[in-house]
């Protein structure tokens, strides 16, 4: 009797114990953005363990930092910097190797890995292990990294132009564009390696003290500055309309005048860089678009160095017209928007990207059924990524 109660005491308190560490893990593995430095068990019992997140830091245009945990400590002699280039048949270099000190007590290993060119480079790196008790080597998981590092600016900010009229869908611009950033954050640096500055990253945005409408009413031209240092600048948003365009009801407008627009600042109409990543966003997008029946043609019209559309009210609300790379100037002859000024101000190339018109009931419904905003981050990962040469225009690969 007393024996099999005892078993029974020990086993609840396993069962307990194993409870509390899931619900531990979990929570742990939700909330902390560090857990991303953590290494996860392994089922397999023999060479259970290896590095599995490896994260890295962009310190400037020709170095990159890797950190990773010591949480293996305690079975590890020695960690193996290893580097490949993208070329998946391509060897694996070990670029240095660091003791372990043997100890678990929650400190990062760091290794700057600096590259010959300031150009846009672009790597894959893994820790492998070598073990204490067996001299057995484990090889770590692959990490995409580059030196690149875009500024990303989800247009507006929540609640800022919602939708009037029927069959609205609640869609609001302001509350739809930090869904498409944060996924295109996400995005470039899981299958490209790139880095981003977020001018938001949630519901609101605060520069200089000022905040929401009181930063775009007096001060947008601050958003665009925030890029300074950065590659390239992408403003995040959707179209709207004239009032009453096309003898429609404003937000109620035909499919076909759906176009992806890019809007250029001065420095990128003459940048061959910025150009090719805008030619590869308007295609992508503007395929999706289409894809999901919100425009009648998947056709975009590329432009080219000092080549481009000059954006005009008639242009942006015609029925007839595919999207195209355009620039609006004020009759100064400088951007005409502030955003991009800012932008140009601080010697970045910078872009609007105009995904769609949400005056389109189309576009509201999809965006509301569809997660369209995956879509769309994804058009620009890859746009943005031919652009910096780390993909190819007629590459297929959608995987995630
Ligand atoms: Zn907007």
């Amino acid at each position: 009797m007393k024996k099999t109660k005892k078993a029974k005491v020990v086993f609840l308190l396993l069962f307990f114990s194993a409870v509390i560490s899931s619900v531990y893990f979990f929570y742990f593995k939700k909330t902390d953005p560090k857990v991303a430095l953590n290494y996860v068990l392994k089922n397999n019992p023999v060479e259970s363990n290896c590095i599995e997140n490896l994260v890295f830091e962009r310190i400037s245009n020709n170095s990159i930092k890797l950190i990773f945990n010591d949480s293996l400590d305690g079975e590890v002699k020695e960690y193996n910097i290893m580097r490949a280039s993208m070329d998946k048949k391509s060897e694996w270099t070990k670029l240095s190797t660091i003791q372990s000190d043997n100890k678990v007590d929650k400190k990062n290993y760091e290794y700057e890995d600096k590259f010959e060119s300031n150009g846009p480079t672009q790597f894959r790196y893994r820790i492998d292990i070598c073990k204490k008790d067996d001299n057995n080597i484990v090889r770590g998981n692959e990490t995409i990294a580059s030196n690149v590092l875009v500024c990303l600016d989800p247009g507006h900010f929540n609640g800022k132009t919602p939708v009037t009229g029927d069959k609205t869908y609640n869609y609001c611009e302001g509350s739809y564009t930090i869904k498409i950033g944060l996924e295109l954050r996400d995005l470039l640096l899981k299958k490209y390696g790139i880095s981003s500055k977020m001018t938001r990253d949630s519901e609101h945005i605060t520069i200089d003290n000022l905040t929401d409408q009181e930063l775009d009413g007096k001060k947008i031209i601050l958003r665009g500055e925030v890029s300074k240092g950065c590659d390239m600048f992408f403003s995040l948003h959707t179209n709207a309309n004239g009032e009453n365009a096309n003898n429609a009801k404003t937000n109620e407008q035909a499919k076909n005048i759906t176009k992806t627009l890019l809007l250029m600042n001065k420095l990128s109409m003459s940048n061959e860089r910025a150009i090719k990543v805008a030619n590869n966003i308007g295609k992508e997008v503007s395929k999706v678009n289409y894809n999901f029946k919100l425009s009648t043609t998947p056709n975009f019209q590329t432009a080219s160095v000092n080549n481009l559309k000059e954006w005009t009210g008639p242009y942006n609300d015609a029925l007839d017209q595919i999207g195209s790379v355009c620039y609006r100037h004020n009759p100064m002859g400088n951007d005409y928007y502030d955003v991009l000024k800012g932008s140009n101000n601080v010697n970045v190339p910078g872009m609007i990207i105009e995904h769609g018109f949400h005056t389109v009931v189309e576009m509201r419904k999809c965006a509301a059924e569809n997660d369209l905003y995956k879509h769309w981050a994804l058009a620009d990962a890859k746009g943005i990524a031919i652009g910096f040469g780390f993909a190819k225009e007629n590459d297929n690969d959608d995987k995630k």
